[in-house]
């Protein structure tokens, strides 16, 4: 592309990379961090790790203003209400990290009171496990969140804005204490995908 741009002086692309480049250098992410996961977070978004490398420092506590989640730490039964509503107020397209493995599957937490794995009732693009994951791993998870934007092709589904018709708010019932697990599995938006450290 360098050199294109060095012997013509201009680059030829489309309009869907280039849209692609802008939104996939510019998630913001809205930083759940609910338990000790939490803290390696923090880390992704401090100096030594640096996600600001990737466009991604732009934290938002408003998920409104957001476009990944990352749910970092215990999911429980009573806090997944308050996950699965600040998912529901974030604007599509959007994608969510489960960062470690109590927030994939429970991990240690085999109780009554804990969500085993909040992809019963969120869609999941990445799972990103370790207890807790390096900073570094949740790095990689967001460049594979990049990744699936890169390849996305919003304007051939019309418009950037019906880009988000694949991600229409998802009818999965939220965990209940009472009674037995009958959840189902959440409608997909991307292919999911496992990060081991
Ligand atoms: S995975 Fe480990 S570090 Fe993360 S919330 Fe669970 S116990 Fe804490």
């Amino acid at each position: 592309m360098i050199e294109e741009l060095q012997s013509e002086g201009f680059i030829t692309s489309k309009i869907d990379d280039l849209v692609n480049w802008a939104r996939r250098n510019a998630v913001w992410p809205m930083p759940l961090g609910i338990s000790c996961c939490a803290i390696e977070m923090m880390h992704f978004a401090g100096p030594r790790y640096d996600v600001s490398r990737f466009g991604s420092e732009v934290f938002r506590f408003s998920p409104r203003q957001a476009d990944l989640l990352i749910v970092a730490g215990t999911v429980t039964y009573k806090m997944s209400k308050v996950v699965r509503k600040i998912y529901d107020q974030m604007p599509g397209p959007k994608w969510v990290i489960a960062m470690g493995v109590c927030t994939v599957s429970g991990g240690i937490y085999r109780t009554y009171s804990v969500v085993q794995g909040i992809n019963q009732f969120l869609p999941v693009d990445v799972y990103v496990v370790g207890c807790p994951p390096r900073p570094d791993s949740l790095l990689k998870g967001l460049m594979m969140i990049q990744d699936e934007i890169k390849h996305d092709r919003p304007f051939k589904r019309g418009t950037i804005i019906d880009s988000a018709s694949n991600q229409q708010p998802i009818e999965i019932p939220i965990p209940v204490i009472e009674g037995p697990a009958t959840w189902a599995m959440p409608a997909k938006h991307g292919e999911r995908k496992i990060i081991t450290v």
